[in-house]
């Protein structure tokens, strides 16, 4: 179900063609939909629902991504069932920003699934429970959340609002899931 953009299909592209020449400039991965990264510092704060691990990383700053703050980022969204640390795409990073900003959340992101080695994501896929065989998780490039502080609808409508990448919604397990793939929603 697609739900209707809003923001004006003409805005975005203004702001897309603003970002593609601020990106430019600055040398680094600026994603199209950035709307809420104009800010000097970008922080992110997660709770992981299988480890219970907690960290707030200022992952951006002066002008750069913090490379410690990124390796701890990494490290929180590991595939706890292998230990297996994969570096997590920057631009899915961002996403979760301006998603936070969009929603206007204090609350942490709840961590139901970050990074997926291929064979806990073979195991999963196997088990059913709508998980690819070809996840996004697999590279990095997804993760399944929820806010304490907002309604899964409300995350949901919020994350297809940026039509940034993948959005799914599971009400029944609890999360919703994005990632950096091509714009889609299930
Ligand atoms: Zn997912």
């Amino acid at each position: 179900m697609e739900q209707p953009s809003q923001a004006h299909p003409d805005l975005d592209r203004r702001r897309f063609l603003r970002w593609g020449i601020a990106a430019v400039a600055a040398a680094v991965p600026m994603p199209a939909w950035a709307t809420a990264l104009g800010s000097a510092q970008r922080r992110l704060s997660f709770v992981n629902l299988h480890t219970d691990e907690t960290l707030t990383a200022l992952y951006w700053a002066n002008g750069s991504y913090q490379r410690n703050a990124v390796k701890d980022i990494n490290y929180l969204l590991r595939d706890f069932r292998t230990g297996d640390v994969h570096a997590i795409d920057l631009r899915l990073l961002d996403l979760l920003d301006t998603l936070q900003h969009r929603v206007r959340s204090q609350s942490p992101f709840q961590v139901i699934s970050g990074y997926r080695s291929p064979a806990t994501n073979a195991k999963l896929a196997a088990l059913g429970d709508g998980v690819a065989r070809r996840s996004y998780h697999m590279k990095g490039m997804a993760i399944d959340i929820a806010l304490a502080d907002r309604t899964l609808p409300a995350l949901h409508q919020a994350a297809l609002s940026l039509r940034a990448g993948g959005v799914g919604f599971y009400p029944k397990p609890g999360f919703v899931h994005v990632d950096v793939g091509p714009v889609r929603t299930w």
